[in-house]
């Protein structure tokens, strides 16, 4: 098989797999994963072996962009400019049927708030690992490929700003998300001279997500030069977004009209993802405890949502310009992770 259980100690953590050939790669995404059988490293030699590009996806076995990208591009034999890392991570997360469902397995941290310390238990250990590897490599880039619960289009996250992280996140998108919060997450890690960025390809059943990656991958492994234009480019850049959520103990619906719940987003709400709104624009209808049922939470523990937002006859709307992303219409998005994130206008 080519395969080599190598880094690690007693019990490898990851299996690498040095230049697989494209004959080697099954034709099936799900065989290929099986085939990889764990968390692996796939790396292979580029036209100038003097720097190291990464790539790294399924740190969360729901978002299968990335690695469609990377089965694709290895099943075409493609010829990296630099020497490439290809990193999959939660294969097992990915393969529990049904296929590409689960976002973490029951009992297990999200492998993408692992990469700060403890890493006490195996998903803190597989980061520990990877955080090793990369210092030691010291590569040029990282990406880190993931996709949206809900539909939308793709945009960049990064945790550090500069015109490489600007052009890193083009090769995928024109949005650029820049947030200093503290999760966790593999883009937090700081390696000198390194940018890292998250790419949200798209929801995970979109078929212009597998575009996203397939295209922004290829982009990045073959360009010579990858900071050629950085100082060029331009981006819809989206600074220190907050979250707008329901509080606990509250219901949340989507509908055409107001339901019994306590915020009835508004169906169509979802098309105001990445545009700008005006003040005054109208979100949900709220239940008897009105604005009660939300908050928007800021670095301090304080509630910000009388800033951004007021209710008007019985609707919630904004008090001020704003852009919103990762709008939802999907209640249970909406309830246990935020109905959408939110900035000024600048
Ligand atoms: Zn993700």
């Amino acid at each position: 098989m080519g395969k080599e259980k190598t880094m690690g100690q007693a019990e490898p953590l990851w299996n690498t797999w040095e230049a697989p050939a494209p004959n080697e790669i099954p034709e099936n995404l799900e065989e290929f994963l099986c085939h990889l059988s764990g968390p692996t490293v796939i790396s292979l030699p580029g036209a100038d072996p003097s720097t190291t590009r990464v790539a790294v996806t399924l740190l969360h076995g729901n978002e299968p962009s990335g690695a469609k990208a990377i089965h694709r591009l290895l099943r075409e034999g493609f010829q990296p400019a630099t020497n490439t890392l290809l990193v999959l991570a939660c294969i097992a997360t990915a393969l529990t049927e049904p296929l590409f469902s689960h976002r973490l397995l029951p009992g297990c941290r999200d492998m993408n708030r692992c990469f700060k310390p403890p890493f006490d238990d195996y998903q803190g250990q597989l980061a520990k690992s990877l955080i090793d590897t990369l210092a030691g490599l010291q590569p040029e880039a990282i990406v880190d490929l993931h996709n949206t619960s809900g539909d939308g289009p793709a945009f960049a996250v990064t945790s550090q700003f500069g015109v490489e992280h600007m052009s890193l996140a083009n090769l995928f998108t024109s949005r650029l998300v820049y947030t200093d919060l503290s999760l966790g997450s593999l883009m937090e890690i700081t390696e000198p001279g390194c940018p890292v960025v998250t790419i949200e390809c798209g929801g995970a059943r979109q078929a212009e997500s597998d575009d996203v990656a397939y295209q922004g991958l290829q982009e990045y492994l073959l360009r010579p030069h990858l900071f050629k234009n950085a100082a060029a480019v331009q981006l819809d850049l989206y600074r220190h977004p907050m979250r707008l959520e329901l509080k606990e103990g509250f219901q949340i619906d989507c509908s055409s009209q107001p339901t019994d719940a306590d915020v009835t987003l508004q169906r169509g709400v979802q098309n105001l993802n990445f545009g700008e709104v005006e003040t005054g624009q109208q979100l949900a209808w709220l239940g008897e405890q009105g604005m009660a049922a939300l908050q928007v939470k800021d670095g301090e523990g304080g509630n910000r949502l009388d800033e951004f937002f007021e209710q008007r006859e019985g609707m919630l709307c904004t008090r001020q310009p704003l852009k919103l992303f990762m709008v939802t219409e999907n209640p249970h998005i909406a309830a246990t992770d935020c109905l959408f994130y939110l900035v000024g206008v600048e």
